[in-house]
């Protein structure tokens, strides 16, 4: 994506707006009060974006409900950080995108933060051939034998390390949760939210993935002999950790478990929108609230 052309496409803030009602309203615009379709544009001596519902006499403007609601900063540094972070390969941290869009970086952060929460996923399913592994982002590496020792993300200790649980449908999408801890009841209850029971699921020797046979197939890869025997492997999930290890290490060196969920939710959306030619109508349609 070309973040100049985006920039040319909404060069005011009256084009940033009748873009919303576009992406919003879908040339039928609705009271996001009472739902009624008796609405009319607000008549001033200028331009007004605001609208008036004739059913439930409030008045609206096409931003509520939308990501851009409540602001007063101008449209086109939405529109210009929304292409910004949405090119990111690594993410950027809010100082980067503070100096870029003449920012200060605590407003930089929030609209970060706001543009993350909109790429959160949707509640489907995985499904056909499922990787499932376990990552722990932050500080510095670990043995992987040490794992069954580890606690991970405990607040005021000296730990920086946060436990992630993650799952991949192969040529599909990727779901992947911060989690207090690594147990066998946790990760079940993960699989199970994410994943089709009618899956094949591929783990490594991970004690915590003993009980997945209960409700799903279950086929697994022993990384002490080999890391592939055919089907049985799970470099999908391990290259979507490397991705994220990548934006963490890069971008947010000042990252915190209580924000760690907005940055897998960022890696997590890039990867499952990796293959779209229209990234940025893709995100207007989740940030209007349309998707
Ligand atoms: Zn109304």
């Amino acid at each position: 994506m070309n973040i100049l052309a985006v920039a040319r496409e909404f060069p005011t803030q009256e084009s940033c707006i009748e873009h919303i009602e576009r992406v919003k309203w879908q040339g039928k615009p609705r009271c996001p009060f009472c739902d009624s379709d008796r609405v009319a544009r607000k008549v001033e001596q200028h331009y007004t974006h605001r609208w008036n519902c004739h059913n439930c006499l409030s008045t609206f403007r096409a931003m509520h409900g939308t990501i851009f609601a409540r602001t007063k900063i101008p449209l086109q540094k939405w529109f210009a950080a929304i292409a910004i972070l949405l090119n990111a390969k690594k993410s950027v941290s809010s100082y980067q995108l503070a100096r870029d869009l003449d920012l200060t970086q605590p407003t930089a952060w929030y609209m970060s933060m706001r543009i993350r929460k909109a790429m959160q996923e949707d509640g489907a399913f995985l499904r056909g051939i499922v990787e499932a592994d376990e990552a722990y982002l932050g500080g510095k590496p670990r043995k992987r034998n040490d794992r069954d020792n580890d606690t991970p993300a405990k607040r005021g200790t000296s730990s920086k390390k946060m436990a992630v649980l993650g799952a991949v449908e192969r040529g599909g999408k990727v779901k992947a949760t911060p989690t207090p801890r690594v147990t066998t009841k946790l990760i079940n209850y993960f699989l199970r939210r994410n994943v089709d029971p009618r899956s094949v699921l591929i783990t490594d020797y991970y004690q915590g993935y003993n009980e997945v046979r209960d409700w799903i197939r279950h086929a697994r890869i022993n990384h002490s002999k080999a890391y592939v025997d055919g089907d049985i492997h799970t470099n999908t999930i391990e290259g979507f950790w490397a991705l994220v290890k990548r934006a963490i290490a890069g971008q947010h060196h000042h990252y915190t478990i209580e924000h760690a969920e907005m940055y897998i939710d960022e890696a997590t959306y890039k990867y499952n929108t990796r293959k779209s030619d229209t990234p940025f109508a893709d995100f207007m349609e989740r940030a209007c609230g349309v998707a």
